[in-house]
């Protein structure tokens, strides 16, 4: 491409300007939609078949010009190279390549491939699919620790989700649509083999609670309350509400709050600890006190042939830590 007659595809002048991309067998060209350029372009490509002995596949390659390009352009250059056009954005690489704005569905195929790796480790590791319920499935013992920490965070959070009530598709007895946990926490001496697998909606007629049907279920007051909360409009969605939040949305931090053990903060290494004592000093005081410094006392060396008099002092006295940054001379 050092043809003077060749005009580069215009880049910006502070970026470096590329001619082409290759990869394995593949080869991205930019060049300038001109007629004398795509030919030059052309000619070099019958070169490298001619040289190679390798057939460029007219049917995988194609050619993509700006969106504005006029009918006529774009039929000179499909006469010209043979070549057929294509539109942003395309896939190149497993990457969506496209102009203008960043666009969600553009990453569409991307996702998809995470999901469909994410949902084979998910298959083997979750009892069923997404959804889960306190009674599932029993873990067997060879669990990890990770894993149990994990299912512990899990039911920590899933008391945090509350969920409104529309068109009643939550589980009567297993999700938490009542505000007061899971009915099946709540009185489940009540579930019946008949009533187990039943949803909300089971228990909703025309938009009204079958108040009859929930006091033949449930104990007196647990019926009373239920009756009690509104329903929603019966042709959207039940909604879940985090708890955590004010928003009811769900953030990250409000789930890790929901989890973390919080620690007794200690004051004095509060002091120590601090942004504008530098970190030799700090990590120097932090050691001192604990104890971690290799000092006669503090390594417990209790063999009295050691001498345990300190190097500090005119006359040596015991060497501990107290005499050694509190007293020593
Ligand atoms: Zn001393």
């Amino acid at each position: 491409m050092h043809d003077l007659n060749f005009i580069h595809f215009s880049m910006h002048k502070n970026g470096p300007q590329i001619t082409h991309l290759a990869y394995a067998d593949d080869i991205i060209i930019f060049s300038s939609g001109n007629s004398k350029s795509i030919k030059l372009v052309m000619k070099q490509i019958r070169n490298y078949e001619i040289s190679s002995g390798k057939i460029v596949n007219k049917d995988k390659g194609f050619f993509l010009v700006g969106p504005k390009s006029c009918a006529y352009r774009i039929n000179r250059i499909r006469n010209k190279t043979g070549f057929l056009d294509k539109s942003f954005p395309f896939t190149y690489l497993g990457c969506p390549i496209y102009i203008y704005r960043k666009r969600l569905s553009y990453f569409d195929n991307m996702t998809a491939k995470i999901i469909e790796r994410l949902s084979g480790w998910q298959g083997n590791m979750l009892p069923c699919g997404g959804k889960m319920y306190p009674v599932s499935k029993k873990w067997c013992t060879s669990n990890s620790q990770a894993w149990k920490y994990l299912l512990w965070a899990r039911d920590k959070c899933k008391n945090q989700i509350i969920w409104k009530i529309n068109d009643g598709q939550c589980y009567f007895w297993w999700d938490n649509w009542t505000e007061m946990g899971p009915l099946a926490q709540l009185c489940p001496n009540f579930i019946t083999r008949s009533t187990n697998k039943k949803k909300v909606k089971d228990f909703i007629s025309n938009n009204i609670w079958d108040v009859q049907r929930l006091y033949n279920t449930l104990p007196s007051p647990v019926a009373l309350h239920i009756s009690s909360i509104k329903l929603g409009q019966c042709n959207k969605s039940d909604y879940a509400i985090w708890k955590a939040t004010e928003d009811g949305h769900f953030s990250n931090g409000s789930a890790w709050h929901t989890i973390r053990k919080h620690k007794v903060t200690n004051a004095a290494i509060g002091t120590i600890w601090h942004k504008s004592i530098p970190f030799k000093q700090f990590f120097m005081c932090w050691r001192i006190y604990y104890g971690r410094v290799p000092l006669y006392k503090g390594l417990n060396i209790s063999d009295s042939q050691n001498n345990a008099d300190c190097l500090c002092c005119f006359v040596p006295k015991n060497e501990t830590i107290q005499h050694v940054f509190a007293e020593s001379n």
